[in-house]
Parts: structure tokens; C-alpha cells; sequence
């Protein structure tokens, strides 16, 4: 049954609900996951340039990737209106994330999907508890996920999106710098490009984001 939603949730049913979206992360598959103040979410203009030097294939192929999602600005004072949210890292073995093959055979989308099915799942709860304006962020671009082989529907004016309920921003599309904030919560993270192979690196990760209120 929905919640009615509040001028303020009180704050031990915040603190309570925050949790259970934690630990529904985990259920729902996701390796770990932390409850965030938003002040941990860290907005840096250099991952949007990383976005475009060299251009990712996702850029100007989707509504939620540069330049069509929101801006820096806007994600900055989008972050700065929540206080909390659910940062969600999911690792991807080394053998589906680095090296030729997992690059030629593109082995880290069930992952990349999965990632987004958790932060989607987790907005909706959120939103059907009265939290309602829980906004998700994924990784990576929702048209290689959901779209690969067609034309973004969304930039036609007047289209949906036929993916609404799970397509979402990735972070980093918004100038999120998820990288430097799985540092700043404990979770090892490595650099893994076109020249590192599986035997260097343990794991590869996924992370995403929702912001709850
Ligand atoms: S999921 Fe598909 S239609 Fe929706 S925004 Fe992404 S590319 Fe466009």
C-alpha cells in the first residue's frame, strides 16, 4: 500500500527507510551498498570533459547522456536539494571486464543492466513510500542497454521514453565523479582501460546512485 507522502518524514523513519533501501540493494544483487549524506556526492566539470576527450559512443546518442542530460549546474543543485541517498557498487569478475575479450564480446552489459534494474527498483520503492522525488543514476549509456540497435525515440520531440521505468542517467553523464566517491566510502576501485588485463585487476566495479530525499 502507498504511504502518504510528508512535508517531512520524521527523522527515525528517514534513518529507517534509508537502511532497508541499503539492504534492498544487496537483496536485489548488488555487491554493497552505503547510505550517503549528499555532501559525499562529489560533482566535478573534469568528468564531463573525460565524457567527451576521448567521446564516449554514448554522447549525443540518448536523453540521459550529454549533452541532453541535465547539467553540471542543475546536477549540483539537484544533489544539493536531497540529503540522503544510496550508493550501490556491484562487481564485475575481472575475466567480464578487462581485456580483449570482455571488451570485443561486451561482457560487462549484464552487469551494467542489472546495476540498472537495482537503482530503478530502488527509486520506485522509494517513490511508492512518499519519497517522491527519488531519482536514480546508472552507469553508462541507457542506449547501449536498452536501445543498441535503434534510434533514441526520446530526442524525437514529443517521445517517451519506452524504457522510463529502469533508463536512467549514468553518474557519470551528469558530471558525477563515482570513482572518487567509492573511495571516499572504503570501496577499492581500479583503473581498467583498453591495456589492462584481467590478471592485474581483481575486480571491476559498477556503481550507482539514488537520491531519496
Ligand atoms: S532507453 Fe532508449 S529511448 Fe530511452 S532514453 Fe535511452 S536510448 Fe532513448
Amino acid at each position: 500500500m502507498a504511504r502518504k507522502i510528508m512535508e517531512k518524514v520524521p527523522e527515525a523513519q528517514l534513518q529507517n527507510d534509508l537502511e532497508k533501501y541499503r539492504e534492498r540493494a544487496i537483496e536485489l544483487g548488488a555487491t554493497d551498498a552505503k547510505v550517503i549524506p549528499t555532501d559525499a556526492v562529489v560533482i566535478d566539470e573534469r568528468v564531463l570533459a573525460k565524457c567527451t576527450y576521448p567521446k564516449c559512443p554514448g554522447y549525443g546518442t540518448n536523453a540521459n547522456c550529454p549533452p541532453y542530460a541535465m547539467d553540471i549546474e542543475q546536477a549540483r543543485k539537484v544533489v544539493e536539494k536531497f540529503k540522503y541517498a544510496i550508493f550501490v557498487k556491484l562487481e564485475v569478475p575481472p575475466e567480464d571486464t578487462a581485456g580483449k575479450e570482455a571488451i570485443n564480446k561486451d561482457l560487462t552489459l549484464p552487469y551494467r543492466r542489472k546495476l540498472a534494474e537495482i537503482v530503478a527498483k530502488i527509486e520506485a520503492e522509494a517513490f511508492y513510500a512518499g519519497y517522491h522525488l527519488a531519482v536514480a543514476f546508472g552507469s553508462g549509456s541507457c542506449k547501449r542497454l536498452f536501445c543498441p540497435d535503434i534510434d533514441c525515440i526520446t530526442l524525437v520531440p514529443g517521445k517517451g521514453c519506452p524504457h522510463h521505468l529502469k533508463a536512467r542517467s549514468p553518474m557519470e553523464g551528469v558530471g558525477m565523479d563515482a570513482y572518487t566517491m567509492a573511495t571516499k566510502v572504503g570501496w577499492d576501485i581500479y583503473p581498467i582501460g583498453l591495456s589492462t588485463s584481467p590478471e592485474e585487476v581483481p575486480y571491476g566495479l559498477r556503481l550507482g546512485l539514488v537520491l531519496i530525499c
